[in-house]
């Protein structure tokens, strides 16, 4: 592309009209994203999530994955923001920065701002410098303490360094497990006690585990009668913990490879272990998005 003939005018208008489309491109993209999310599409495509799939797809870097679904998200809660956005009055950073203000209150005061307030918020807002914005925010925060998102960084092959906000009662239960267990495992590290909740937890809440802490079951006289814990288990070690679509490890669940509705028995050929994603993914294959979607999550 050859600019160095064209008018010292006509470059700033062109680059003026190019930085419009890019914002008007952005928005237009965070309803494609939104649409992409709604039909759960990603999943035929075998991501485990929409995150997952601008990642490994639209090869997003994951913090600029992030930033984008955050402001799908807003998008589709405060419509108001998009002509904000357009006009170039709020930036990316700017709803990161507000979302975090919003995700803060919520903790803090157990409620969600109200629809109204986070307007307000944006108002406040649009059209300042980032700084600035930052210091607006963080003056509105009843609580002053930023609670930043987890960080998980690697740091070496087989090592990841965790990075987490708690509150001061977590804390206090830490102190409590150390000393519970200082016994066998004097000097423990936070990590190492993670490690074993890790472990205890897996052990309670996961179908597929043995239950090697469980009583053993008294032997019956009556025929064995496969309980449904049982058929649960079964389908969660044929399919190996994982997603039999995708291979998410995230909110598993099982679906009937033939519907109940239309059909489908419970018996253990008819099942399978999917991730919800996939599992709503299916459903509205089966069924249809306009039938499926006041039971669907409306992420
Ligand atoms: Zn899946």
């Amino acid at each position: 592309m050859n600019l160095k003939n064209i008018t010292d005018n006509e470059l700033i208008k062109k680059t003026e009209n190019l930085v419009r489309t890019e914002r008007e491109t952005l928005t237009t993209l965070l309803h494609h994203l939104r649409e992409v999310q709604r039909r759960r599409l990603f999943s035929t495509l075998k991501y485990k999530s929409l995150f997952d799939f601008t990642v490994r797809h639209l090869k997003y870097p994951k913090d600029q994955a992030y930033r984008r679904i955050s402001a799908m998200k807003l998008l589709n809660e405060l419509p108001e923001v998009e002509e904000k956005i357009n006009s170039g009055a709020i930036s990316l950073t700017h709803i990161g920065l507000a979302q975090s203000l919003f995700r803060q209150e919520k903790k803090f005061t157990e409620k969600e701002l109200t629809t109204d307030q986070k307007n307000e918020v944006f108002e406040m807002i649009a059209g300042k410098s980032v700084r600035e914005a930052e210091r607006i925010t963080l003056a509105l925060a009843s609580n002053p303490v930023e609670i930043k998102p987890d960080r998980v960084k690697a740091i070496s092959a087989n090592h990841i360094e965790v990075k987490f906000t708690t509150s001061c009662e977590v804390e206090n239960k830490i102190e409590t497990l150390k000393g519970l267990l200082a016994h066998k495992f004097p000097s423990l590290s936070i990590g190492e006690l993670f490690d074993k909740l890790c472990d205890l937890g897996i052990e309670a809440w996961d179908p597929a585990a043995k239950g090697k802490f469980a009583a053993p079951r008294k032997a019956s006289a009556e025929p064995k009668k496969i309980s449904q814990a049982e058929v649960r288990r079964n389908v969660f070690r044929k399919a190996q913990n994982k997603c039999e679509n995708c291979g998410s490890t995230y909110a598993l669940e099982i679906d009937h490879c033939e519907p109940k509705a239309l059909g489908g028995d419970s018996a253990k050929e008819n099942l399978r272990l999917l991730c919800r994603s996939c599992n709503q993914r299916a459903a509205i294959k089966a069924y249809g998005i306009i039938k499926m979607e006041r039971y669907l999550d409306g992420s």
